[in-house]
């Protein structure tokens, strides 16, 4: 495949070494106990300072598959040890990102140990752009393979920082092969692909039917009266088994919602907003949001149930703003205020 002219300054930047990300804390018993548990690593090496010493090691180690984790950022983003580089070795990604190439998938991961890390070392590394490929045509799309190499160091007071171990980085940056929008799928003439039907059980049907007649039921507990949603086979507030639905007014406000960019799956328009309804009745029901622009959502806006039919044989309750017809004058978007 023909070299493009803007990769010759990615080409010149292989090889180049970006500097140091320090460790927020020495080697610690602290955390090699926490992985160990999470890992579920018996190994009594790592956590028994008594076996330990009279190992070969004569005193605890961490496990070497730990190593990636002592010089990762704090909890909040980007929050490197004091001293760390502030030079994003992922830049490379960007720029091939700029030439329409906007996927990622991380493809190998190799991670590789010099020896073993001890308590009280302070560890730090250094990241190499390794190499790029040549473009080329996967499955998944067209791109590059991008390889950074990570090297790990123990600091020393004296002398040189030792080489500890190693982590091989490889990402492939692409454009997609099959962006499968519903409307590229349109426009192939490939045929509608279905909305996913719902699992109907002896304990849903109701919800389900009552949706083919227009009627937003939720299951009612005849013990407790109280409501829940979604339905099950016992009350969540006091394990009746005595059940039955009421029929609600399917108005409500909007409690919370996400609007769907990425990765778009048909048959689904994107963005899809999807809401968290608080309906009046007092519980939350999950739904697709209609005749609404993602941008105009707003925490707390009233809104009514629209039973639409999206597939020949599935109603589905969706949910749109009220608008002020619907409103008709009442005071309805102050009562829960
Ligand atoms: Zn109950």
């Amino acid at each position: 495949m023909a070299e493009y002219e803007w990769l010759k300054p990615i080409r010149e930047m292989v090889g180049r070494e970006y500097g140091r990300i320090y460790a927020w804390d020495e080697v610690n018993p602290a955390m090699v106990r926490q992985w160990c548990e999470v890992m579920g690593i018996e190994n009594p090496l790592y956590t028994d300072a008594d076996y330990a010493a009279g190992s070969e090691f004569e005193s605890m180690v961490a496990p070497p598959s730990m190593l990636q984790s002592w010089c990762e950022a704090g909890f909040f983003r980007d929050s490197y040890a004091p001293g760390s580089t502030e030079e994003n070795p992922y830049t490379v990604l960007k720029l091939i990102e700029a030439q329409g190439y906007p996927s990622v998938v991380a493809v190998n991961s190799e991670l590789s140990f010099a020896r073993y890390v001890k308590m009280g070392e302070k560890l730090y590394y250094t990241t190499r752009f390794d190499a790029i490929s040549e473009e080329k045509v996967t499955a998944l799309g067209t791109g590059f393979f991008v390889t950074l190499i990570m090297s790990y160091f123990a600091q020393s007071a004296l002398g040189e920082d030792e080489k500890v171990g190693e982590l091989l980085f490889r990402v492939f940056k692409f454009k997609p092969a099959n962006p499968v929008s519903q409307k590229t799928a349109n426009e192939a003439g490939i045929p509608k692909i279905s909305r996913p039907k719902p699992g109907i059980s002896d304990d849903t049907a109701f919800f389900w039917q009552g949706c083919e007649q227009g009627e937003l039921r939720i299951q009612h507990c005849q013990t407790c009266d109280k409501l829940q949603h979604p339905p099950g086979p016992v009350c969540m507030h006091c394990q009746s088994f005595a059940l039955d639905y009421q029929v609600v007014s399917g108005r409500g406000k909007l409690y919370s919602f996400v609007v769907m960019h990425y990765p778009e799956v048909p048959p689904f328009e994107h963005p899809n907003p999807i809401g968290l309804i608080a309906l009046d009745e007092g519980v939350r029901i999950p739904a697709g949001l209609v005749d609404v622009a993602p941008d105009e959502l707003q925490i707390g806006m009233p809104v009514t149930v629209k039973f639409t039919q999206v597939e020949t044989d599935l109603i589905l309750p969706l949910f749109a703003p009220v608008t002020p017809e619907e409103a008709g004058g009442e005071t309805h978007s102050e009562q829960m205020s």
